[in-house]
């Protein structure tokens, strides 16, 4: 191991554009909460599509919105909204070596929900490298970066921060996770100049991150 990993008991993985490229599914996912929410709202697309927008940006998951304002059924939406398919997703033997090789517990903790994270798993067979799912029902409807989520998963799943590592695509999940002590890798494309003092690690994809820390 990397001298810097070498204490990580607990590697906590983002799912969506982290473990796999999720661009083939957001469109679809995208298209079942718009025709959702104006069904639901009795909106019509274009109101749907600004709810949909509106809400990600003000609560971090369209989801809170609609419960906080519509009375929507999270679970209902959630297990409608995912309910997409998978078949254009293939798996990597190359990322579940490295995930199989890294010591101690592997989580994945999602602002998704409505069983997504672990139909994906499967679909990637990486479901039984995986200790559990943490996704924003578990959260009770705290999505990442709220505080809330982050004090959820450690209380439910026994995660000590000082031993555990963020994975994650999105920049601004990463900010609490390294203030209560977790290191932080961010991966995928974004890469601000310059790199926040709350970014550890970072690299274009996942395995890259995984080989540092293996020392290969
Ligand atoms: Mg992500």
């Amino acid at each position: 191991m990397n001298a810097a990993f070498q204490h990580i008991r607990d590697w906590v993985f983002d799912l969506d554009n982290t473990l796999y490229p999720a661009r083939a599914l957001y469109d679809e996912i995208g298209e079942r909460m718009t025709a959702f929410i104006a069904r639901a709202a009795g909106a019509s697309t274009d109101e749907a599509l600004f709810l949909r927008e509106h809400y990600f940006h003000e609560y971090g998951a369209t989801i809170v919105g609609l419960v906080r304002h519509h009375g929507i059924d999270a679970r209902e939406f959630l297990a409608y909204v995912h309910d997409a398919d998978l078949s254009v997703l293939t798996p990597d033997p190359e990322l579940r070596d490295l995930i199989a090789a890294l010591p101690g517990r592997r989580i994945v903790f999602t602002n998704g929900g409505g069983g997504h994270a672990e139909r994906v798993l499967k679909r990637l067979q990486l479901d039984d490298l995986i200790e559990g799912v943490f996704d924003i029902e578990h959260a009770e409807l705290a999505p990442k970066p709220q505080r809330e989520s982050y004090d959820r998963l450690i209380q439910v799943r026994g995660v000590r921060p000082d031993r555990a590592i963020l994975v994650e695509d999105t920049l601004r999940n990463l900010e609490p996770a390294h203030a209560m002590g977790f290191v932080t890798a961010l991966v995928g494309p974004v890469h601000p100049d310059p790199r926040p003092a709350y970014v550890d690690h970072w690299a274009d994809e996942v395995k890259t991150i995984l080989r540092v820390a293996l020392g290969l």
